[in-house]
């Protein structure tokens, strides 16, 4: 799998097994390509859905993003072809599947639970979540500094690998831009306050976002939750943060939060920052060598 943009894949080369799951427009599965027996998730989309949504274009778009992007904690798409009903995405098989279905499980992460990394013989002091949030940041660094924002980082985006890695999947949202952009999108309550308000919003929404994923990770649930959508847009424009009392959480991972849910964009923290802050060099150590 070289991820060659010549080469022409048909169902032939590959033995499909069991389904992995179900999304809005397609099935995937697990597969292997015959000849090298590399293991593979073939996405399957039926063109029927892409006309009756008119999503040929997001999708073209999705493809093309998704392929140029070669970074370990983002999803690999090594390729596509169709037949005359469906179109066929080879993506990077992520064996432990969604990160949210972890996250149900336990309610919320352990900020202290060790990583399961498989870097030094499955011994890792360092904390599973704070390298969620650092593997993440990588991944941003890396698609902002091509020119993509990600827009629509949610735990349901991210999938985790065979050792635990995490990998942002769907670039269905994405978009490549130099300049601001004024379209509204994305999911309610990952939301920043530029989006809510549909003002031009540029790479920092992605930063907003993982100020709301640290918080969901450390607390089970989304900082900004309410009963109804116009609740949930007020307390975004409010910026009405606030950390409960249990679980117990240290005051640097809140630090962190605070500092990246902040309204006024320009004045959130930068990736660069991020990865120097305490939080993430006490708990998370940039410069080791697995995430
Ligand atoms: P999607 O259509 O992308 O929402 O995918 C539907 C479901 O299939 C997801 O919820 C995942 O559980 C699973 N899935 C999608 N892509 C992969 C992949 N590359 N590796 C493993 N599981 C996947």
């Amino acid at each position: 799998m070289d991820g060659n943009p010549k080469r022409e894949w048909s169902l032939n080369d590959f033995e499909i097994g069991k389904p992995l799951g179900k999304g809005k427009f397609g099935r995937v599965y697990v597969a292997r390509e015959v000849k090298s027996k590399f293991v593979v998730a073939l996405k399957v989309i039926f063109k029927e859905q892409l006309e009756k949504y008119r999503i040929h274009h997001q999708l073209r778009r999705e493809m093309e993003i998704q392929f140029s992007l070669q970074h370990q904690n983002v999803l690999r798409l090594y390729g596509w072809f169709h037949d005359s009903e469906r179109v066929y995405l080879i993506l990077e098989y992520a064996h432990n599947g969604e990160l949210y279905k972890e996250l149900s499980k336990k309610g919320h992460f352990n900020e202290k639970q060790a990583a399961t990394c498989q870097g030094f013989g499955g011994l890792c002091n360092r904390s599973a979540t704070a390298l969620y949030i650092l593997s993440l940041t990588k991944a941003l660094a890396y698609c902002h500094e091509k020119h993509v924002i990600h827009r629509d980082i949610k735990p349901e985006n991210l999938l985790l690998d065979h050792e635990g890695r995490l990998k942002i999947a769907d670039f269905g949202w994405s978009v490549q831009s130099r300049s601001k952009r004024h379209t509204m999108c994305g999911t309610l309550d990952y939301l920043a306050p530029e989006m809510v308000e549909n003002k031009a919003h540029d790479y920092a929404v992605d930063n907003w976002t993982l100020g709301i994923l640290c918080y969901e990770f450390l607390y089970g649930a989304p900082p900004f939750e309410a009963e109804s959508q116009v609740d949930t847009f007020k307390r975004i424009m409010k910026v009405d943060l606030s950390f409960p009392s249990t679980p117990n959480v240290s005051l640097e991972a809140k630090n962190l939060i605070s500092r990246l849910l902040v309204k006024d964009s320009s004045r959130r923290l930068s990736l660069q920052r991020i990865m120097e802050h305490p939080w993430i060099t006490k708990n998370a150590d940039p410069k080791g060598v697995c995430n």
